[in-house]
């Protein structure tokens, strides 16, 4: 055998003993602005959200998808939201954020990984969450390809404290579960 071959012990335990896992944390906050001047109506997750604030976005400014997102390409150690789908290109205004998301699944899948759950947080004053908040976990779970029971999606408020607490804005925070095979 020579120095370059992996003993079979060694062989063997990467290809069937030790399951290849990564794991991914995503961020995201977008700021509540005036419609009139180019604010546009609130997206979490595929779904819009009736009375929450516009918000300053180059795409269609949605946090939770832009969370998700990171989670999945640090999990892979990729280039990050920002650096894929720059807010300095034209061809990402308005876009629907759900294409980012797909696009970090195919990049997952070509490198032989499948999302195995997600963990999401969203911190917003109003409005409440809970009644949509199976829509958006079900629109969530269709665009990462995987059952709704593998989504997780939380509600918060940040308990009327500084900026978020004042309505002026949305927060997400992400954990994602990659597993190769
Ligand atoms: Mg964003």
């Amino acid at each position: 055998m020579s120095p370059s071959e992996p003993t079979p012990a060694t062989a063997a335990g990467s290809a069937s003993c030790t399951p290849d896992f990564r794991v991914g944390l995503g961020y995201d906050i977008h700021r509540a602005g005036n419609p009139l001047q180019g604010a546009r109506p609130m997206m979490l997750g595929g779904v819009r959200i009736p009375g929450g604030p516009p918000l300053v976005a180059h795409s269609d400014g949605d946090a939770l998808c832009h969370a998700v997102t990171d989670a999945i390409l640090g999990a892979l150690a990729l280039p990050d939201i920002g650096q894929l789908f720059p807010d300095t290109d034209p061809a990402y205004r308005g876009t629907d954020s759900g294409t980012f998301l797909r696009a970090a699944v195919a990049k997952a899948a070509a490198m032989g990984f499948g999302v195995v759950n997600v963990d999401a947080t969203v911190i917003l004053e109003r409005p409440r969450l809970s009644p949509i908040k199976e829509e958006i976990r079900a629109s969530l779970a269709s665009m990462l390809g995987v059952d709704a029971t593998r989504v997780n999606v939380k509600g918060k408020t940040h308990e009327t404290l500084d900026a978020l607490g004042r309505g002026e804005g949305v927060e997400v925070h992400a954990v994602v579960l990659l597993r190769r095979g």
